[in-house]
């Protein structure tokens, strides 16, 4: 039987795993279908503590996951969990059709990228329109074309100033006047010479002129009621999260948005069962916020571990 299992490998997953770890518990680390997660679709990352260059997304992760390793934490690639049995103790787990058995289990399943809904939108999914410039804003199709990003937050501004090294102009549809950005990275966005916000604007369609690929987007001014089109060779959505937590539904408590309510120290209302990261966290949803709740849970999975054996 498994002392601790981790479901994700992204900061919070990683983070567990290397404080479980080192408390000689040989972690067992189910990655998911996106080692690393998140933070690996992004390019520099800035404001993690210690990094006074910024660090690439990948290569922290990497990072993560070695130091992980180097005190016996089990790094299972590609792993899913299909069902999980909370009813009593020991935890099960059903991993890729093999039941596993486990004191603790960590969820750090993170979150996924929102889509906008639109049918034209899953149409042309990877042909022009995607949820990561740092994983295709390189690729020929956008080169020296105009490109689009929906979104007023930090993810939009961060791919919008990146995809500036690729395309010829950048469109940054927004639904109100204002970013919800950070300042600094709204700054660095509007004062870019080559990007043009586009205000109280939402894509409403997706235009493929019969090529089956992206030739643009049909945009609505929802404070005029006109619509407008934006020729563009790529639609990049980032318009936040959603949290992967669907597998959890009826057994852990959460929110009516599907995030994982903690309790104190990270425990959720099953016993031996702790949560950490962007699955339970819609605040602060920072890499740092995730690192530190992986450690809470891991600390306190120990603690829980301890109490079993008195
Ligand atoms: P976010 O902060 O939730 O922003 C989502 C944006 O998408 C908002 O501007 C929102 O509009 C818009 N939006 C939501 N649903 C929409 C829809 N259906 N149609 C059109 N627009 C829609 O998400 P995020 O930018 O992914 O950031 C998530 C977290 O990660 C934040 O805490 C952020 O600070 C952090 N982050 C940090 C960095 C960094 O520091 N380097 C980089 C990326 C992300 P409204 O503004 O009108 O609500």
């Amino acid at each position: 039987m498994e002392k601790v299992v981790i479901i994700g490998s992204g900061c919070a997953g990683l983070t567990a795993a290397i404080y479980t770890a080192r408390a000689s518990l040989e972690p067992l680390v189910l990655t998911g279908a996106m080692p690393g997660g998140l933070l690996t679709t992004t390019s520099i990352v800035e404001n993690y503590p210690g990094f006074a260059k910024g660090i690439d997304g990948t290569e922290l992760m990497m990072e993560m996951q070695q130091q992980a390793e180097r005190f016996g934490a089990r790094i299972q690639f590609g792993s899913a969990v299909d069902a999980i049995d909370f009813s009593g103790s020991p935890l099960k787990l059903t991993v890729d059709g093999n039941e596993v058995e486990t004191q603790t289990v960590v969820i750090a399943s993170g979150a996924g990228h929102r889509h906008l809904g639109l049918e034209s939108e899953a149409k042309l999914e990877k042909k022009g329109v995607t949820y990561c410039a740092t994983c295709d804003g390189a690729l020929p199709m956008f080169r020296d074309q105009p490109l689009v990003v929906v979104g007023g937050g930090d993810s939009a501004c961060e791919e919008a100033t990146y995809l500036t090294r690729f395309a010829s102009n950048v469109y940054l549809v927004h639904r109100r006047d204002e970013l919800r950005a950070s300042k600094i990275m709204a700054e660095r966005t509007l004062t870019h010479e080559k990007i043009e916000p586009v205000w109280n604007s939402e894509v409403t369609e997706v235009l493929d002129a019969g090529q089956d690929k992206v030739t643009g987007v049909k945009v609505r001014n929802n404070q005029t009621g006109d619509e407008s089109t934006l020729d563009c060779a790529g639609l990049f959505i980032a318009i936040g999260h959603v949290p992967n937590t669907q597998l959890f539904r009826g057994v852990i408590d959460m929110d009516d948005a599907g995030y994982i309510l903690p309790k104190r120290g990270q425990e959720t209302n099953v016993a031996g069962v702790f949560v950490a990261g962007d699955c339970s966290d819609h605040v602060y949803r920072q890499a740092v916020t995730a690192a530190g709740q992986g450690c809470a849970a891991a600390i306190e999975a120990e603690r829980y571990l301890a109490s079993l054996d008195q």
